[in-house]
């Protein structure tokens, strides 16, 4: 059928609106027309690495409603309400017991632009173009999706802005609840107040931390985290000597620190906050090759544990539907963060969301 989609055409290149054709379901394939999607900094690092060679369809942070279903499907029916996720396989070692984030066919299944057999879900006229990004590729009006990559979402939550939780937020909440699962009471420091960042601080809200320190230089940011429960933030710019800047709030060091930036001296510089004992969890993207931070012997003296997580080490269907009850009860006000824009401006809507305008985009699609 027709779909209307933001194709990804090269490095350093708007996003282009085009119409394109996409298969119907297959067998185990789930049609969901896209409300609502979140742009992720993963969208970005992949258009502009021509990760996927263009021209692609991205987007990672669907929700919308199904509207067909192949045979083999039993999860969902025509009119269910879904957020989607990453894909995983169900029945791998790391699947089976719960790690789906680290799936062994996560590359396969997420960042190949293709179905497994290498058939290719998108075309536009005769040529292909790559789709099955998080199996979904939800910058477009429809996608094809599977049922390990959605979750139900019940009639009384906002059903369009509920895509970043399938990514963003669950990394960031899910790597402070999960990866990390600082207990209540304990000390955490979060490097970066975009939206993880953001996220990092409500699941550490939740989980009870008593110290959450957010350094940001926005200052709206900082204010947002402080509103959802940092007791403490930093202006970068006022703190050059960052380590230095955290003991100065807790002079033995943190227990938990979480690095969303990827800036290596950044990463560096969180080595120099950690208590000892201290767990450092990193979800940033640093450019290829930066090595680990830290020195060798201070983390063996210190005991401390460096750890990377990938979407807060969520297992979807377990971790989602938590998700959406700690929102329900005003724990996660994510939709706080948000602003959405029509589909059509994803251009403007990733530049006021790059100079910090605004935090966390949304597109709406009105079909
Ligand atoms: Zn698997
Ligand atoms: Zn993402």
């Amino acid at each position: 059928m027709d779909v209307l989609a933001a194709v990804a055409v090269g490095t350093g290149k708007p996003f282009e609106m085009r119409q394109l054709v996409l298969d119907d379901p297959r067998e185990d394939e789930v049609l969901v027309r896209i409300v609502g999607v979140g742009v992720c900094h993963t969208d970005i690092v992949f258009k502009e690495g021509q990760m996927i060679p263009p021209p692609a369809v991205l987007g990672h942070e669907g929700s919308g409603i199904v509207e067909a279903v192949g045979a083999a499907v039993t999860k969902v029916a025509p009119g269910d309400r879904v957020a989607l996720t990453f894909r995983s396989c169900g029945h791998c070692s790391r699947c089976d017991r719960g790690d789906a984030a680290y799936c062994e066919t996560m590359p396969m299944l997420n960042y190949a632009g293709m179905r497994t057999d290498g058939s290719r879900t998108l075309r536009e006229g005769e040529t292909a173009v790559a789709g099955n990004f998080f199996g979904q590729s939800s910058f477009a009006t429809r996608a094809l999706v599977y049922e390990r990559n959605l979750v139900k979402v019940p009639e009384d939550i906002p059903l369009e802005l509920i895509g970043p939780l399938g990514c963003g937020i669950q990394t960031g909440a899910g790597g402070v609840m999960r990866s990390l699962a600082c207990e209540a009471g304990s000390s955490l420091l979060i490097t970066g107040g975009g939206p993880v960042g953001l996220s990092a601080v409500m699941g550490a809200r939740i989980q009870g931390c008593a110290t959450i320190i957010l350094v940001e230089p926005h200052a709206a940011r900082r204010a947002l985290a402080t509103e959802f429960g940092a007791t403490h933030v930093i202006d970068p710019a006022e703190a050059p000597d960052l380590a230095a800047a955290v003991r100065g709030i807790l002079p033995q060091g943190v227990d938990y620190a979480f690095d969303t930036t990827g800036v290596p001296a950044v990463q560096q510089a969180v080595m120099g906050a950690l208590a000892s004992k201290g767990v450092f969890g990193i979800v940033g993207i640093a450019p290829p090759g930066t090595p680990t931070p830290g020195e060798v012997n201070t983390i063996m003296t210190f005991g401390h544990t460096i750890k990377g997580i990938i979407e807060g080490d969520s297992d979807p269907d377990v971790f989602l539907p938590q998700l959406m009850e700690h929102y329900r009860r005003g724990e996660l006000p994510f939709d706080r963060m948000i602003r959405t824009f029509p589909f059509a401006q994803i251009n403007e809507a990733i530049a006021a969301q790059h100079h910090g305008d605004c935090v966390k985009v949304v597109l709406l699609m009105d079909d």
